[in-house]
Parts: C-alpha cells; sequence; structure tokens
C-alpha cells in the first residue's frame, strides 16, 4: 500500500558498491507516510499493492534530494560593495582600514533582529532548495557573543522552517576574534568553551561544534580546548582544517571522532590516513577555492586511494564563498578538484550525510530512509556536473513537506 507510486523513471539511488550511481533503470519507487516504502525495477512491483496515486515520471532521472553539508547562510548584509571597491583598484589594506572584512559581517550580524536574519537567510535558502537541497547544515560564528550566536542558531532552524528544508545547526563560535578579545584568542577561547558551549547544548540549539583552525585562526591547542568542551556536553565536532597551512587539522579532527574535516587543500598524508581510520569525511568546498583563486588542491587522489568519502558543499558565505548553487559546485568539484562525477553526486547525497551523522534516514534512495526525491530531464546522470551551473530540477518533493 503505497501513498504515491513513482513509475517510468531512472533511479540514481546513490547506493555505493553496485551499479555506478547505484542506478536503476526503468524503475519505480513508492512511498509512504513520507518515506520510500518501495525502490527497485518496476518488475519487482507486487501487482496487488494498493496505491493511492500514481506519477508517470515520463523517463525522468531521480535522485536523493540534495544536501549540502557546510554552509555559512545566516549573516547580516552582504560584502557586494567589498567585492566592487576592490576591483575598483581598492587594496585589502584599504578595505581593512575602512571596517571590512569578516569583521563587517559580525557588526551587520549584531545589529540585525532575529526576524531580520530569518528573512535574508530564508531568500538565500530559497535559491539553493531550487537547486534540489533538501537538507542544509548552517554554522553561527559571526555573532561572537553569546546572544548574538544564540540569535543565528535559533534564526537558522526558522529560516529552514520558512524555506521548507531541513537544517541542521552547527555552533562555529571559534570562527574569528570578536574585537572585544583583540590580542586574547586564549581568553576568548576560555569564554567559548566554559561559557558559550554549555550555554548553546543547555539550549539545544546546535546539533555539532566547529572551529577554525588555521594560522589567521585559532591554534590546534585552542581548537583541541574547544573540541573537549564539545565533547562533554555531548556534542559532535567538525573542522575548518589545513584550508591554507598544513596544521595537522585532519589528524586533529579525527582524534575526536570528528564527523568531518573540510577544505583540505594542505591536508598531509598522515591526516588523511588518520581520518580513514576514524571515519571521519572529507568536505571538499570548491567554491572558496575559486574565489580566492587558490592554486593547491585538496588531495583528491590520496581521498580517493585511502577511501576517505568525499563530500562537496556551497561554503555559502559572504566573504570566500558568495554561492548559492549545490549544482555548480559538482561541475567546480571536477573540473577544479578532479573528481569524477560519479564521486562529486556521492559528494552531495550519501557522504554530505555521513558528513552530518545523518545518513541513517537520507542520502540514498533505499527502503526507510525519507522520501526527499529531485527529478530531473536528462539522459545520464553526468550531465548533472556536466553544465556549468547544473539542471534545472523538473520537480522536488520533500519528505516534510
Ligand atoms: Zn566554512
Amino acid at each position: 500500500m503505497f501513498d504515491t507510486l513513482y513509475r517510468n523513471i531512472h533511479i540514481a539511488t546513490m547506493v555505493g558498491g553496485a551499479a555506478p550511481y547505484g542506478a536503476i533503470r526503468d524503475g519505480a519507487i513508492g512511498v509512504t507516510d513520507g518515506k520510500i516504502a518501495y525502490v527497485g525495477p518496476a518488475s519487482g512491483l507486487d501487482a496487488d499493492a494498493e496505491v493511492k496515486e500514481i506519477i508517470d515520471g515520463g523517463g525522468q532521472w531521480v535522485f536523493p534530494g540534495f544536501i549540502d553539508c557546510h554552509t555559512h547562510i545566516v549573516f547580516g548584509g552582504n560584502r557586494a560593495r567589498e567585492y566592487e571597491e576592490r576591483l575598483n583598484g581598492a587594496s585589502y589594506e584599504d578595505i581593512a582600514r575602512r571596517g571590512g572584512g569578516i569583521l563587517s559581517t559580525v557588526r551587520a550580524t549584531r545589529d540585525a533582529s532575529e526576524a531580520e536574519l530569518v528573512a535574508s537567510a530564508t531568500k538565500r535558502l530559497a535559491r539553493l532548495a531550487a537547486d534540489g537541497v533538501t537538507t542544509v547544515e548552517i554554522k553561527s560564528g559571526y555573532g561572537l557573543t553569546l546572544d548574538d550566536e544564540m540569535k543565528m542558531l535559533s534564526a537558522a532552524r526558522k529560516a529552514g522552517e520558512q524555506a521548507g528544508v531541513s537544517v541542521t545547526t552547527t555552533f562555529l563560535g571559534a570562527h574569528a576574534l570578536p574585537p572585544e578579545y583583540a590580542d586574547d584568542k586564549d581568553g576568548y577561547i576560555d569564554h567559548v568553551a566554559d561559557v558559550m558551549i554549555p550555554a548553546v547544548a543547555e539550549a539545544g540549539l546546535a546539533d555539532a561544534v566547529d572551529a577554525f583552525c588555521e594560522g589567521i585562526g585559532f591554534t590546534p591547542e585552542q581548537t583541541a580546548r574547544v573540541f573537549d568542551a564539545a565533547a562533554n556536553h555531548g556534542l559532535k565536532v567538525k573542522l575548518h582544517a589545513d584550508q591554507l597551512s598544513d596544521l595537522a587539522g585532519g589528524a586533529l579532527a579525527a582524534r575526536y571522532d570528528a564527523l568531518s574535516a573540510d577544505h583540505l587543500e594542505y591536508a598531509s598524508a598522515g591526516s588523511i590516513r588518520a581520518m580513514k581510520e576514524a571515519g571521519t569525511v572529507a568536505v571538499l568546498l570548491p567554491g572558496a577555492f575559486y574565489v580566492l583563486k587558490e592554486h593547491k588542491r585538496p588531495p583528491v587522489e590520496m581521498l580517493r586511494s585511502q577511501g576517505v568519502p568525499m563530500a562537496l558543499a556551497t561554503d555559502v558565505n559572504p566573504g570566500t564563498s558568495p554561492v548559492l548553487s549545490l549544482q555548480l559546485m559538482l561541475h567546480m568539484g571536477c573540473t577544479l578538484f578532479g573528481m569524477t562525477p560519479e564521486e562529486a553526486l556521492m559528494g552531495i547525497t550519501a557522504h554530505a550525510a555521513k558528513a552530518l551523522g545523518m545518513a541513517a534516514d537520507r542520502g540514498t534512495l533505499e527502503v526507510g530512509k525519507r522520501a526527499d526525491m529531485v527529478f530531473f530531464d536528462i539522459e545520464e546522470p553526468a550531465e548533472l556536473a556536466y553544465w556549468v551551473g547544473g539542471v534545472t530540477p523538473a520537480k522536488i518533493v520533500r519528505a516534510n513537506a
């Protein structure tokens, strides 16, 4: 007995180890109570099954709803004017002197009400959703006071409800040094570990904790302080690791059984081996690589040969990745990083779910999982990575809609 039966479709189940893309041609999907109750060849359906509604897919391809597993999509203002000034010849120093850069986003985020943050983030989430995204991870990290970080996390959940996408939240208090703690990074990290993480955990506003471990961010020791506090409050961790230099961030993340280590352009072989052993997903972010005009690619060949699952995400943020298309990341992951189209698509489905600790109920089209599905009028799955900017979905089905 199905609420809805989709017939005359080709299915990219994204279940690994079977055919490429876990593909089933001439398949059918039965949905009951928002969950997949049948997925397989049309010929395998029980002819006597009761069906409330039958939908003819017209030969379209069906994928699991896409998952954007790394975003900073809640923020005040934007940095388009700064972008324009730079292209008109202003230097980074000029812009920093005028109060630009990340601290201008911190100011604008602090100045915004929660309702204003919800409204602007909902618009941006709608753009991601139109691209086929059904689950989005959203980080805090532009408030940098307890109240402003809580405001961001609460706004993230509300924006998800308004945009009709499933949202998971990550507390990123250790993103940048707030002006109140200038020259006192250790003092700020004490505040994050001893005050902010306990309060955020108590309020139930975050599903995970993240940090920016980098020369221009926080040291591995400071990051470990944050991770210890997260572990003490039962929160999983993720890490901005080895983006601009090798601080062994991948290995640090693995030591804390992190869900994911993200960026990884400079990750060493030792970090990658540690991630493999810990089951930590490598989240690759070609949008920031492109905007920053970086040259050092993440070690995709090593990740592949070690069998570390690779995910892809937009890293939506106002400074280094003003990107609102997850499908564009498929193309960039292939063209800039050398991923295969199948790896790229695993990166926004099955592996993205794993990077969020959500693989039990989404990321592949399998019986028992959420019926989050996106339909395309294409000849073959690789088209989604091939077209620059992707393909407009023919239909999007959301389990929570
Ligand atoms: Zn990020």
